[in-house]
C-alpha cells in the first residue's frame, strides 16, 4: 500500500474554506472565525507576535471532516471550519460521532 502524506493546505485554500463556512464553527455555531491572515496582520500592527487569548480563541482552526487517518483526504472539499474547542475535542472522531456526542452531553448542534 502506498503510504500517504499529510498535505497542508496553501493560505489562499484555509481562507476559501474559512469563508465557505461563514467563519462559523460548524459544530458548535460559534461565528466571527478571525482569519490566520488578519492575525498576522493584527499582530504587525501592534509589533508583536503575541496574541491577546480573547483574539487567539477566535482563530479558525481547519479540521478533516472524514479523518486523515480513516482516509479522509487532505482537500478542500474534506475542509471545514472548527473553533478551536471543537477542533480539540473532535479528535480523531467522524464528524457524525463527534456530533452525537455533542447531542448525548446536551451541548450545542450547529445545523444549516
Ligand atoms: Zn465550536
Amino acid at each position: 500500500m502506498k503510504e500517504r502524506k499529510r498535505k497542508r493546505l496553501s493560505k489562499r485554500d484555509r481562507i476559501k474554506v474559512i469563508e465557505r463556512d461563514n467563519r462559523t464553527c460548524q459544530a458548535c455555531g460559534k461565528g466571527d472565525r478571525i482569519l490566520y491572515q488578519e492575525v498576522l496582520d493584527y499582530c504587525k500592527e501592534l509589533g508583536t507576535d503575541i496574541l491577546p487569548d480573547e483574539m487567539m480563541s477566535r482563530v479558525a482552526e481547519l479540521d478533516h471532516i472524514v479523518p486523515f487517518s480513516c482516509g479522509g483526504e487532505c482537500a478542500i472539499h474534506n475542509f471545514q471550519t472548527l473553533c478551536g474547542s471543537c477542533n480539540n475535542s473532535k479528535g480523531s472522531l467522524s464528524m457524525e460521532e463527534f456530533m452525537e456526542r455533542r447531542k448525548e452531553k446536551g451541548l450545542e448542534v450547529f445545523s444549516i
